[in-house]
């Protein structure tokens, strides 16, 4: 059975994120707010940027729902998952034009995940010789009105995919940067 996205289940979401910490699950509840970085939502899925890059433009993929590992999800959950990830692959081969990628998952403490509850596919871009700077980068907040450029800028790479028929229908959120929020 597909599971669908439903008004109810947003108020489960944003109980379970106050409730938790977990910043995926604030992310989902609070999609549009540009603070929370989210480039683009399908109605099972987000797509956001890493506040702790590996490299620049490191984006994350993670269901909205609160589920360990992707053998959780189902249905029109799990059929988009693939897809989404090699969207997310396109957007950012068009927009940076890496030299590589590292694509993929650390499933609980043990593999690594840092957040070991609410699974997050990696998509990080590469290029030859950057590893000094990943050195550098890695695990260091990057300033802020960067972040906000790329957000700006990848929000707009993924518009191509917002009528997509492959991805549950996208929730619209507006260009970051622009409206106000509650940002803080
Ligand atoms: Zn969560």
């Amino acid at each position: 059975m597909a599971t669908l996205f439903t008004p109810w289940r947003y108020e489960y979401i944003k109980r379970k994120a106050r409730e938790d910490g977990c910043f995926f699950c604030a992310a989902a509840a609070d999609c549009d707010d540009a603070e929370r970085l989210v480039v683009f939502a399908t109605s099972h899925h987000l797509v956001m940027l890493n506040r702790h890059p590996y490299t620049n433009g490191h984006l994350m993929v993670a269901p909205l729902a609160h589920l360990a590992s992707p053998r959780d999800e189902e249905g029109a959950a799990a059929a988009e998952l693939w897809p989404l990830v090699l969207a997310v692959q396109e957007v950012l081969a068009d927009d940076l034009a890496p030299d590589g990628f590292n694509l993929g998952l650390n499933l609980g403490s043990a593999a690594g995940a840092g957040v070991p509850g609410h699974f997050h596919f990696h998509v990080v871009p590469r290029w030859s010789g950057d590893t000094n700077f990943m050195g550098v980068v890695a695990g260091v907040r990057i300033v802020p009105q960067a972040l906000d450029d790329s957000c700006r800028r990848l929000r707009r790479g993924f518009a191509r995919f917002a009528a997509d028929p492959r991805f549950t229908p996208a929730l619209a959120l507006a260009e970051a940067g622009e409206g106000g929020g509650e940002g803080r």
